[in-house]
């Protein structure tokens, strides 16, 4: 099979071949063109060393960011492409990163280091595919099987773990046998890799196409970077609305969910503060009063640990928290909804409430439509400019200061204003508002 590769690619692999050098693209782009996606970028690999790499293209931009690991990036109609040395993968000690790597003129030496075997396919458009390892019969297959001895390899690197685990969810593949054997034994590796690099492939494996296969088949694994979801694994909830137990309820919501980070990093953890609420009545159905505060609460901490970013961990947790209202398209609900959750937030928090329902007994599916009608509405409010905060109220501050209130006063009576707007006690405007609060001053001098 024959690769399209973007002419300003072509070019750089013809300049290091005229100079003597080999040249292939490898990895994720190779992979990627079998699979019939646009790859996202591409990478190449040379026998040139990085001075000669610079040598070769001394009448581009480059940079030499990754110059200690061979890697030197070359601007080619304003695209950067990264050129990298042949390279052995020097001793690694910490289980993360080698201890030095070593430049190498065999093609042969790259491709071992990579980690899976349909990582490890290199493509010159003369020369062909270089498959040394199977990988293309494994993209037939659907499989991820790791180059060489899996237990060694994660041990080199516990991040390979994580990462094949994201592109089983992101390629909707199997991992073969050996490679999940270790995946599951060597698990406890995963200590040595910091917390970004973590998150980062977790987020990768929520986002991907097929998430809920491996959330379940490697829980264990997701218990070691968030020990709290270990409770929830197999907990029956002794509920009607269940058919899951709470993990596999989260798993399944997670799929069946917008591909929107934190919804569903929100669906992950959305019911993680239910094993500490359970409850079960005289009836002997289980209830979790208070689970979705305790559960943003749990998240929030849970998120800052692995150093998600600020604004993505207090979403999340918002979005757990209000996830259990009761969907009602009503006009003044979704009004109050918009109101206390913001405009971005609500249509996000509507994504979850869908996940969340499409997990659990046909009998909840009605409600993903009311959440759709519920969004319509909305999107309705929003458009028609309706007052949702108090910087839509036709007064201001400056108004109630002119009524003769003071201080905290000020903030108050804004706020009772803006409860009688959303309540439709009275309408925006300014005499409607001035009067409404002359009687709140006469009321509370
Ligand atoms: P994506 O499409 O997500 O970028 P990718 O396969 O290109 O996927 P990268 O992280 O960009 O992934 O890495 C590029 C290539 O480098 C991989 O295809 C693989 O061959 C190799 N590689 C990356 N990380 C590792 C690792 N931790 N261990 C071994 N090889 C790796
Ligand atoms: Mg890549």
């Amino acid at each position: 099979m024959n690769i399209d590769i973007p002419r300003n690619v072509c070019q750089i692999i013809k300049k290091l071949e005229s100079s003597g050098f080999e040249a292939y693209i490898v990895g994720g782009c190779v992979r990627d063109a079998f699979l019939g996606k646009t790859p996202k970028d591409y990478d190449i690999t040379t026998s040139a060393s990085p001075e000669e790499i610079k040598k070769c293209f001394d009448d581009c931009a480059v940079i030499e960011t990754g110059i200690k690991h061979g890697t030197v990036t070359v601007v080619s109609e304003g695209e950067n492409i990264e050129v990298t040395t042949f390279r052995i993968d020097g001793e690694y000690i910490d289980g993360r990163h080698p201890e030095k790597v070593q430049f190498s003129k065999n093609l042969l030496d790259d491709l071992s280091r990579r980690d899976f075997t349909i990582n490890a396919m290199a493509y010159n458009p003369r020369v062909g595919l270089i498959d040394n390892f199977g990988g293309q019969s494994d993209l037939f297959n659907r499989r991820i099987v790791c180059v060489g001895d899996p237990s060694v390899r994660f041990r080199e690197d516990a991040l390979r773990i994580l990462r094949a685990m994201r592109f089983a969810s992101e390629l909707d593949f199997e991992i073969e046998e050996n490679t999940a054997e270790a995946i599951h034994n060597m698990k406890g590796n995963l200590a040595n890799i910091s917390e970004e690099r973590i998150s980062e492939e977790l987020t990768k494996l929520l986002m991907g196409e097929s998430p809920c296969n491996v959330l379940i088949n490697y829980s264990d694994v997701i218990s070691r970077i968030i020990p709290e979801i270990k409770p929830c694994i197999g907990f029956d909830q002794h509920n009607r609305y269940h058919i899951y137990d709470i993990w596999k309820h989260s798993a399944v919501s997670v799929e069946h969910s917008k591909h929107q980070e934190e919804v569903r990093l929100a669906l992950m953890l959305h019911d993680i503060g239910k094993p500490g609420c359970f409850k079960l009545d005289d009836e002997g159905n289980g209830h979790f009063f208070g689970h979705e505060k305790i559960g943003a609460e749990m998240a929030e901490k849970i998120l800052r640990r692995l150093r998600f970013p600020n604004d993505v961990v207090e979403r999340t947790a918002k979005l757990i928290k209000y996830h259990y209202v009761t969907p009602v398209n009503d006009y003044k609900v979704v009004r109050r909804l918009l109101a206390t959750v913001g405009e971005e937030d609500f249509f996000l928090l509507a994504e979850v409430m869908k996940g969340d329902n499409r997990a659990k007994h046909s009998s909840c599916f009605e409600r993903v439509h009311v959440l759709e009608a519920m969004s319509d509405k909305a999107q309705e409010i929003i458009d028609k400019k309706l007052c949702i905060k108090i910087a839509d109220l036709a007064v201001s501050g400056s108004d109630m200061i002119e009524l003769g209130f003071s201080g905290a006063e000020i903030g108050e009576v804004l706020k009772s204003l803006l409860d009688a707007v959303l309540d439709e006690k009275i309408g925006n405007t300014y005499d409607e508002l001035m009067d409404y609060a002359e009687n709140c001053h006469n009321t509370n001098p």
